[in-house]
């Protein structure tokens, strides 16, 4: 997919994530803020006909194919539509629903196991300064858990992102307020491993692009 950019739709109605998340936050975090970077991301690349056959992992990868006055805006922009669309995808309503097979598999040799992974994944995200995201990604194929600013992304032609949780204050504020710790903690019934297991799966494979599958 490519420009114009489009709003996708939450693979879920509004409430399915309750009472993890509020209906009230979904809306006016997939509705105002998520969608408000697609719209500001289609203005940018209006002015660049050469950039409008990129996809979004391309933008936000070929960084050298950027104009340089455009670089920071671009980033800022197709990383907030990348980080929004892979969050929304790696919820869903499921209770309890744990990783399978190969992903499971990973997780315990990495991470020594489940509940091990839950902890250092909750410590980068809860100690992420200010707005951002911690996101388990497979780094050369090995997994990792880091954490980043802003709306950057990961991504890089060796880096690639298998999950994110969204720990800006508007991903939790209306509901939580300051405790993100709870919130945190929360998020991790909602993860949806059926998603990441198939994920794990197609990006251990060569030459895949990252984008988020609808
Ligand atoms: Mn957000």
């Amino acid at each position: 997919m490519n420009y114009p950019f489009e709003v996708r739709s939450l693979p879920y109605t509004y409430n399915a994530l309750e009472p993890y998340l509020d209906e009230e936050i979904l809306h006016f975090h997939h509705d105002k803020h998520y969608a408000n970077y697609v719209v500001k991301l289609n203005e940018i690349l209006k002015n660049y006909p050469n950039l409008q056959n990129m996809t979004l992992d391309e933008l936000l990868i070929q960084t050298d194919e950027l104009p340089s006055e455009a670089k920071t805006s671009i980033r800022n922009n197709a990383g907030g539509v990348y980080n929004h669309e892979l969050y929304f995808a790696c919820m869903n309503s499921a209770d309890c629903e744990l990783p399978t097979d190969k992903l499971a598999l990973a997780i315990n040799a990495s991470f020594g196991s489940l509940e091990h992974f839950r902890s250092e994944f909750a410590a980068a995200a809860i100690n992420q300064f200010g707005s951002g995201y911690a996101w388990l990604i497979l780094s050369n194929k090995k997994l990792e858990i880091i954490a980043t600013p802003n709306q950057d992304t990961p991504l890089s032609l060796t880096v690639k992102p298998l999950l994110c949780i969204d720990v800006w204050e508007h991903a939790y504020y209306l509901q939580y307020q300051n405790r993100r710790a709870d919130y945190v903690e929360n998020w991790f019934n909602l993860i949806n491993w059926d998603f990441v297991g198939a994920r794990y799966m197609s990006l251990m494979k060569k030459n895949l692009t990252v984008e988020i599958p609808q």
